[in-house]
């Protein structure tokens, strides 16, 4: 029977095949990221206004929403446990998450993992 954990995981992250949920690419990475045209538009149709406030004129994000200073980690990362961690809006999450690795990576997370 699969834990708690388990469940959760898959629930939440349907994570790639071999993505280990570690939340480390998101750890690294999400200080820098930006929020395409596309993800603009579905977060708008989806009145997504919490995401909205957190992405800053540049397209950056993400933003603190009072004081627009971008954040050291996307805020919608949720560690479940220490080496396990998911993305909290993974259903609506921005593009580059989505395409990540890429092939500038070589098609190879930080774990050196082949995810797609
Ligand atoms: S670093 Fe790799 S294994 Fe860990 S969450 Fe990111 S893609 Fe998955
Ligand atoms: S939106 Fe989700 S996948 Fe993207 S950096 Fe944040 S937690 Fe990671």
């Amino acid at each position: 029977m699969k834990s708690m954990t388990g469940r959760l995981k898959e629930l939440l992250t349907t994570p790639k095949d071999n993505c280990l949920a570690c939340g480390e690419c998101c750890r690294q990475f999400s200080w820098h990221l930006k929020a395409s045209e596309n993800d603009l538009e579905r977060w708008r149709r989806l009145g997504r206004n919490d995401l909205l406030e957190r992405v800053n004129r540049l397209g950056w994000i993400w933003v603190d929403p009072v004081t627009a200073e971008r954040l050291p980690v996307c805020p919608f990362l949720e560690e479940i446990e220490p080496d396990t961690a998911i993305c909290s809006i993974h259903a609506i999450k921005p593009d580059i998450c989505r395409a990540y690795p890429t092939a500038e990576q070589y098609g190879q997370c930080l774990r050196g993992l082949q995810v797609k």
